[in-house]
């Protein structure tokens, strides 16, 4: 099996997750006692967050390099960054390594895709539901992209970085997301991307009866695929 190399801590919250179900995949393919060969480095998300919302991302790609060079050195085959507001800068992170970059969005498009959906609601930060780097690949899949109003996208970003990246989980913040969830069925989503990987942590699919895309989950099974080819 090859290694595989996690860019975390973005938040530690969701890295967790990661690690969890990267080895709980590993062991249901291969039984026994297997467990996942995994190189990680995780930042402190504090720093990049500030970086982030002061719109500094060439900051944020000099960091996430610097990292994923070390990942490559500690001998990972492929390299995922596990979140999907960072892709914002996985082309530089492509370019500065010699290994493959399983990128999130496009082994999530591709799960819609094999379920015969066209049209998706998007949730994740405001930098995810509004720019190009993530919209627009998806866009390139084939996929028409739907993102809730300008109010809903500043709740569903506050609640990504002032709960669910601290660990909080709120009743009421899951009540309105469900209701998000609604009105982007209502406009024609045929399902919806949990685009940020802590809202597996508020959302599951046990809340609601609309198919829902959880990032986290389809990138941890993607890089376990991959590593077993
Ligand atoms: N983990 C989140 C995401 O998937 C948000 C944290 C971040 O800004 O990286 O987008």
């Amino acid at each position: 099996m090859k290694t595989i190399g996690l860019l975390g801590g973005m938040s530690w919250e969701s890295t967790e997750l990661y690690y969890r179900w990267i080895n709980e995949e590993t062991k249901r393919a291969l039984g026994g006692l297997h467990s996942a060969p995994i190189a990680m480095v995780s930042v402190d998300f504090q720093e990049i967050e500030a970086l982030q919302h002061r719109g500094d991302w060439s900051a944020c790609a000099d960091i996430l390099v610097e990292k994923a060079r070390a990942i490559e050195a500690a001998g990972a085959d492929l390299l995922l960054i596990c979140t999907n507001t960072m892709h914002k800068v996985a082309e530089d992170v492509e370019a500065a390594i010699g290994i493959p970059l399983l990128h999130i969005a496009d082994a999530t498009a591709a799960k819609i895709t094999a379920a015969g959906l066209t049209t998706i609601g998007l949730l994740g930060t405001q930098f995810t539901m509004e720019q190009d780097f993530y919209r627009g690949r998806l866009e390139r899949h084939g996929l028409r992209v739907l993102v809730p109003s300008e109010s809903d996208r500043q709740l569903v970003h506050r609640v990504i970085y002032e709960e669910l990246c601290l660990g909080i989980i709120r009743p009421d913040s899951r009540t309105e997301y469900l209701r998000i969830i609604e009105e982007l069925t209502g406009s024609g989503a045929e399902g919806v991307i949990a685009g940020c990987t802590e809202i597996t942590m508020l959302v599951k699919q046990d809340h609601t009866s609309t198919p829902l895309f959880d990032t986290t989950a389809i990138h941890a099974r993607a890089a376990v695929s991959e590593a077993l080819q």
